[in-house]
């Protein structure tokens, strides 16, 4: 057997009860999963400091100096127990909660001895204070080491006796049995190309660095390894789409298209539409499939970017299909489309849950013979039994709310899968794109419609809310109109049901019917309902809409100025950044209120004073990969792919680069790593891939 493969209970120092914990906690159930438990911090054990050498917000320090007192205090459950603690510039406070008689004895054994202790101080009211620090008899350390890992842990494994001095030990005590076996993945020529050392020493250096330099080295090794085989997998799959996949060519480009571009646009193109349009027509003139990623923040106009490219269906007497994640988006591309299929005599219908059995049976039989050219519809379009007479593209618009389930079904709509276009409001940062999308190609709208001005974003508090009131009168004075949003959370429904209801009954006593009427939309109310409320916004019905997120994706009314977001805290940035977007729309100055309550978190704030600072929507995408991570990033959660143990997309752009090349590089060189000197690559590949396929295949 492997002995990398070794079950972790094997380990001495083990044992069945820790490994129980190691297991459920930290997944780690073999020595190769303890191998790859890295570090995420090291302390300098050759670097001492003094007490006043330390300022606020330090990380982990060592001391050298010695307990003067020691008492407990507190009865029972709140008893404490603290001491002394000087060094020859000052003098600082050590506390351990729940200490133990054992402690006790040992830490008054120590008393006045020359000790180190180490860990992370705190101020409070100018006193420097330790919580639980770690403490050693002086010079009693024994590793050469300087710099020491900090492995990541949890509180049920730390009471198993586990805790990172222990982990230091595992790690040593496994690394005597196993360095031997760790194997290289990497060949010789591609090391050399890209600086790269052996994955040996990569590991032991991770773990026992040393130094900062061998460290550097042996992590920049380990993130690319991680991101190299990532994009081996991508690319490969993205070599074998290409071989199997062909949708129909539209070669022509037509009457359809010219005369409405020359006839019927009523604005200007912006030159990254005109670029994008571009990039799809000329996608869409070639027999392999397109799998396009349409990026653009909200208003940069990827609709009529969409219609342009069923246009060029049309002109190859191809039909179109745009799916919309909601009803009221579904009705609303609907009726926009409309307007201007009408005007070139294309014929568009819709088809979504609330379409009733005799116009679905209508619109199946338009569709088998062709007399429909563009369907809009929701989810219902896939789950339906809607066949078409020869579907050549599907546009899907805000992706993320479709699952790879459901794109899947896509395929089974025609003879040859139509071609595919994805659009999304969601800006993805670029790394994080090329991992989730590595087989879709993107395009980029990363200009706004000329003439739009900046949405004035601030953040506000409840003692506001009659100054907020009093402006909101005076915008709806000016005949605009205003969206008030609040946050519904599957966790919590009951609760924010009942702060929508009582805001909604506020803002009616102090907007009161004749002078204002006020709509509601939110998710427990039927779709008609819904529909027929969204619909008295839009007229200009209705001056105010209060709302839960359902408005959140592509509603369209430009005479909107105001979006009031309350309880602002508790949404996600992305979502914020969503919700900003539906004001902003016309030629008006638009406003963006975002009210929390008093005494934010950090992260919390972070998003509300990133909002306030930046519209741009790459920036806000880039704060929430780092606020969040890869995995809850919009859309990434199912894929299970980003599990990255040593790499971050963020922080790490030019090792993913790097790799991205490598492994570029070396398929042009070598397609099917069959050559000798590739064989490691390939066999490690190999074992990799066959992890990756559940996710790979994802669209
Ligand atoms: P999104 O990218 O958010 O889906 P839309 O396609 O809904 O944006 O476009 C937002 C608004 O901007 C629409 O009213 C659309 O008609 C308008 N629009 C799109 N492109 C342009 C342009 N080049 N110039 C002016 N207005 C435009
Ligand atoms: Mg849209």
């Amino acid at each position: 057997m492997n002995p990398l493969l070794t079950p972790i209970e094997y380990l001495k120092g083990v044992g069945p009860q820790r490994a129980e914990v190691l297991k459920s906690e930290l997944g780690i159930f073999n020595f190769r999963d303890l191998l790859y438990h890295f570090p995420f911090r090291y302390v300098n054990r050759s670097e001492y400091f003094r007490i006043s050498d330390i300022s606020s917000n330090i990380a982990e320090i060592q001391i050298k100096g010695k307990m003067v007192s020691l008492k407990e205090i507190g009865e029972n459950r709140k008893k404490r127990l603290i001491a002394q603690f000087q060094d020859e510039t000052g003098s600082a406070e050590l506390i351990w909660f729940r200490s133990t008689s054992w402690q006790v004895e040992k830490f008054k054994a120590l008393l006045h001895k020359p000790i180190t202790i180490y860990g992370k101080p705190s101020f409070f009211n100018g006193n420097i204070s330790f919580t639980h620090p770690e403490i050693e008899e002086e010079d009693s350390q024994k590793s050469n080491f300087g710099l020491l890992p900090v492995y990541p842990n949890s509180e049920k494994v730390l009471k198993k006796g586990v805790n990172n001095r222990v982990f230091q030990a595992l790690q040593l005590e496994m690394r005597q049995q196993i360095q031997n076996y760790i194997k290289e993945n990497l060949s010789d020529e591609l090391r050399k190309k890209y600086d790269l050392i052996s994955r040996k020493d990569a590991f032991l250096q991770i773990h026992f660095p040393d130094s900062i330099e061998n460290l550097q080295s042996a992590a920049n090794r380990l993130k690319f390894e991680e991101f190299f085989f990532l994009h081996l997998s991508l690319l490969s799959k993205k070599i074998n789409d290409n071989k199997k996949f062909k949708s129909n060519p539209f070669p022509n480009v037509g009457k359809y298209f010219n005369s409405f571009y020359s006839n019927h646009l009523s604005f200007e193109l912006t030159d990254a539409q005109k670029r994008v349009i571009k990039e799809i027509r000329n996608d869409l003139g070639k027999e392999a499939q397109m799998n396009r990623l349409l990026q653009g923040d909200v208003g940069s106009g990827k609709t009529i970017v969409a219609f342009f490219s069923m246009l060029i269906a049309a002109d190859n007497n191809f039909q179109s299909l745009m799916m919309a994640p909601t009803e009221i988006l579904a009705q609303q591309h609907y009726n926009g489309l409309k307007q201007e299929a009408d005007k070139i005599g294309l014929k568009i219908s819709i088809l979504t849950g609330s379409t009733t059995k005799s116009e679905r049976k209508i619109i199946h039989e338009e569709l088998e013979s062709g007399k429909i050219d563009i369907l809009v519809g929701t989810h219902a379009l896939i789950e339906d039994k809607v066949t078409f007479k020869n579907l050549g593209l599907a546009v899907i618009d805000e992706q993320h709310r479709f699952g790879v389930a459901q794109r899947a079904k896509l395929w089974k709509k025609g003879s040859k899968p139509p071609h595919i276009l994805i659009m999304t409001a969601t800006p993805i940062p670029r790394t994080l794109a090329m991992t989730l999308y590595g087989d879709l190609d993107a395009s980029i709208l990363d200009e706004l419609p000329k003439g739009r001005k900046p949405i004035v974003t601030v953040h506000r508090k409840d003692k506001d809310r009659l100054t907020i009131f009093k402006f909101m009168k005076d915008e709806i004075a000016k005949g605009r109109q205003v969206y008030v949003v609040y946050p519904l959370i599957e966790e919590s429904e009951k609760l924010d049901y009942k702060d929508l209801m009582d805001g909604y009954e506020s803002i009616s006593r102090y907007f009161p019917l004749p002078q204002y009427a006020v709509s509601i939309v939110h998710g427990q109310m039927k779709s008609a309902d819904k529909e027929f409320e969204m619909q008295r916004f839009v007229q200009n019905e209705t001056q105010i809409m209060v709302a839960t997120t359902v408005i959140e994706v592509g509603v369209n009314v430009p005479n909107a100025s105001i979006m009031l977001i309350e309880s602002a805290e508790k949404f996600g940035l992305s979502q914020l950044h969503q919700l900003r977007g539906r004001v902003g729309r016309g030629a008006e100055q638009s406003y963006c209120i975002l009210m929390t309550k008093d005494g934010l978190n950090e992260v919390a704030f972070k998003r509300i004073s990133t909002m306030v600072e930046t519209q741009d929507g790459f920036k806000i995408a880039e704060v929430d990969l780092e606020l969040r991570g890869p995995g809850n990033v919009m859309g990434t959660q199912q894929s299970g792919m980003l599990d990255f143990k040593i790499a971050d997309l963020n922080r790490d752009k030019e090792i993913f680069i790097a790799a991205k090349n490598a492994a570029e590089w070396l398929l042009t060189q070598d397609p099917m790593l069959s050559d000798s000197k590739n064989k490691i690559i390939f066999d490690f590949f190999e074992a990799f891939h066959k992890k990756q396929i559940a996710w790979a295949n994802i669209s």
